[in-house]
């Protein structure tokens, strides 16, 4: 995984390219084949939710909430993130401010990290 929560990411595709937010959190989708399938079995059917993050102030769709007689939930129009696919966000490296792809480097503990691709310092 190449994005985590807590990471600041630029948004590289689509209605909001180049704003930056951080990633709230990480949508895995339902349904989620637990490793590869198996030989022969073909493509599995694929959940359109899964890999994508929701980023603070990207991706706002307007939704329209009924009030349903709860004091707790808020009705009218609410402007709320939807989730955007982690293909159209790029990594910002903590380091270097740059938007970057990322490299996997293991510890001598068995750990691994990711690698800014820039600047090559340690982003976890
Ligand atoms: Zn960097």
């Amino acid at each position: 995984m190449e994005i985590k929560k807590g990471d600041t990411v630029e948004v590289v595709a689509g209605d909001d390219k180049g704003v930056r937010g951080s990633v709230n959190r990480i949508v895995a989708g339902r349904d989620r084949p637990r490793g590869r399938p198996a030989k022969g079995q073909g493509t599995l059917a694929r959940d359109p939710n899964r890999d994508r993050v929701l980023v603070s102030g990207v991706n706002l769709v307007k939704k329209h909430q009924k009030p349903t007689g709860d004091v707790r939930t808020q009705a009218g129009i609410i402007e709320r993130e939807a989730p955007i696919h982690i293909s159209n966000v790029a990594l910002v490296c903590p380091h270097c401010q740059q938007r970057t792809r990322v490299a996997h480097q293991s510890l001598e503990n068995g750990k691994q990290v990711r690698v800014c691709k820039r600047c090559g310092q340690t982003i976890d």
